[in-house]
């Protein structure tokens, strides 16, 4: 096989261990660096940030990514599901992106920037007295740039894509990407480094099968849609005439849905009719004890975050710590599963379609997704099943907001560590690392590969998609790596003159 400068050959991408000599022989720069994070997203930045907090210098680290900054694809899939810079989040005060020390919390910066001293007042009573109080997703944004021009973030950045990892002959191993075309002398680069933190986030968007047959049968695009993908025609559509949507899924996005879904009625005038479909119908509250029980009311489980928040850094992280096997993954099905926020304001808005008849909700299996001839609707058959009349539902779109997570082995560079790199998956069928995020089964030599974020869910931790979860990975991490001699721990003097910098918003 003839091999092109700084092309791969099959024979390199069929082997497992690659040596230096082999990316010699292909034309491909091989560069050192001791810690390279793949994605560089959100949780390639709070790795990031805690070692710079940790004293690691920018010419120590770099981050492989296709972003122009860490928060583009969470603001992508934000926009699409409806969560504009203007609205609230999921996570609370505390869950500071920007800040490893959660303080001051978004809440006090919001009531001193904004001189609103309602939202600081709020904190104080939630949830009991108020709901939860959450950022506004610009607000987020903001501050999470702000650190990342503290910390020199694109200093570190190296544009590309990540193809492999492989483990080195000698120890290490070597991440091989490909920088976007005309930037580099050759097609591929490498990294020779010790230590590879995986943050490539969701392998995909996840559509149900029901409606992804039926989009590909039917080349229908348009009118059946995922919530995390563009798809603003729908509402404008909506705002342009009289129309029926089918919305699928009861999590925080769709709750969201129906928010815009409501507020063009009431603010554009819209006439949209909404028939919302469950396809679990809790009938009463969940879990099953007075210490562990979620609310549940008209087909929603209602929680504040999509774990109780002894599950970041409570009792609950620390049983979960203690659990093998199955146990662990009953155990985290339990706290989590499908919930949404309960908010006064989606509960009010609901209550009201009800009431005027514009919200219907059905439940049951979804048996068929069918074009109904001659008119520009879909028509959704429901039921048959577990003593449910079937039902159907005519509809102008589809909206399915049930999930974002495809399988990990869809993600290349995931199935390459599967593959060739000895790692596995856990309980939930994710990638199986340690409690400290360090990969199982993959060390290679001194060279530790670890990860954080969802492809980890699973594990030892539940919350590792979220804010708060990428920055107690980094920070396990982070002790691991100084107990590999990388780095320095941050011990009460660190921490208090690296949280003055911060503040200060002066350089590390
Ligand atoms: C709509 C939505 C709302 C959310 N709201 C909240 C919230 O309110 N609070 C909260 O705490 N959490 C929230 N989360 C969860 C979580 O905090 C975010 O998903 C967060 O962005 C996860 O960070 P990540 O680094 O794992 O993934 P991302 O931020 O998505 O970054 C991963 C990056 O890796 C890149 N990548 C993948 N493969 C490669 C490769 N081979 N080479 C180079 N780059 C690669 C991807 O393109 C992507 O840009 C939300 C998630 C979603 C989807």
């Amino acid at each position: 096989m003839s091999v092109t400068q700084g092309d791969v050959s099959r024979q390199l991408v069929d082997s497992s261990v690659w040596s230096d000599q082999d990316l010699a022989n292909h034309g491909i720069p091989v560069y050192d660096m001791p810690f390279v994070s793949v994605g560089g997203g959100i949780g390639s930045f709070a790795m990031v940030d805690t070692l710079r907090i940790a004293g690691i210098t920018t010419d120590q680290i770099r981050v492989i990514s296709d972003l122009e900054r860490p928060s583009q694809t969470y603001e992508y899939l934000a926009s699409n599901s409806q969560i504009r810079s203007g609205h609230r989040l999921r996570s609370d005060s505390s869950s500071t992106v920007d800040c490893i020390w959660g303080w001051p919390g978004y809440a006090l910066r919001e009531a001193w920037g904004k001189k609103t001293p309602g939202v600081a007042v709020q904190v104080l009573l939630e949830p009991v007295a108020a709901d939860y109080y959450t950022p506004k997703a610009g607000q987020v944004y903001e501050s999470l740039n702000r650190e990342a021009a503290r910390i020199r973030w694109n200093q570190m950045v190296v544009p590309g894509i990540v193809r492999h990892v492989r483990r080195r002959d000698r120890g290490d191993y070597f991440v091989l990407s490909t920088p976007p075309a005309g930037s580099a002398a050759t097609k591929r680069i490498a990294f020779r480094s010790r230590f590879i933190h995986m943050a490539v986030g969701y392998p995909g968007v996840r559509f149900l099968d029901d409606l992804q047959a039926y989009r590909k049968e039917h080349n229908d695009f348009q009118r059946v849609v995922n919530a995390y993908e563009p798809h603003d025609h729908v509402y404008a559509e909506m705002r342009r005439r009289p129309c029926t949507v089918l919305v699928r899924g009861a999590g925080i996005v769709a709750s969201r849905v129906l928010q815009r879904l409501i507020d063009d009625r009431d603010q554009h005038g819209a006439q949209t009719t909404i028939v919302h479909l469950f396809r679990n119908y809790p009938a009463g509250p969940q879990g099953d004890k007075a210490t562990f029980r979620r609310p549940a009311a008209k087909g929603w489980a209602y929680q504040g975050f999509n774990f109780p928040k002894a599950a970041w850094g409570g009792q609950i992280r620390d049983h979960l710590e203690s659990l093998e096997g199955d146990a662990r993954r009953d155990f985290i099905d339990a706290i989590g599963g499908t919930n949404t926020a309960p908010r006064k304001h989606w509960r009010e808005q609901l209550d009201r379609g009800e009431a005027q008849g514009f919200y219907l909700q059905g439940r049951g299996e979804v048996q068929s997704v069918i074009p109904i001839p001659d008119t520009r609707q879909i028509r959704t058959v429901v039921g048959g099943t577990t003593g449910l009349p079937t039902t159907e539902y005519d509809a102008d779109f589809i909206i399915d907001a049930t999930g974002l997570e495809a399988n990990i082995e869809d993600h290349r560079v995931v199935m390459d560590l599967l593959r060739h790199v000895g790692a596995g998956k856990n309980v939930k069928g994710r990638l199986d690392v340690e409690r400290d995020f360090r990969v199982r089964n993959a060390d290679n030599g001194e060279g530790r590969i670890f990860a954080s974020g969802s492809m980890t869910l699973g594990g030892y931790y539940a919350g590792v998609d979220s804010f708060l979860g990428l920055q107690y990975a980094a920070l396990r991490i982070h002790d691991n790596l100084v107990d590999a001699g990388f780095g320095q721990r941050i011990g009460p003097g660190r921490s208090t003159s690296q949280w003055w910098k911060w503040a200060r918003n002066t350089g590390i």
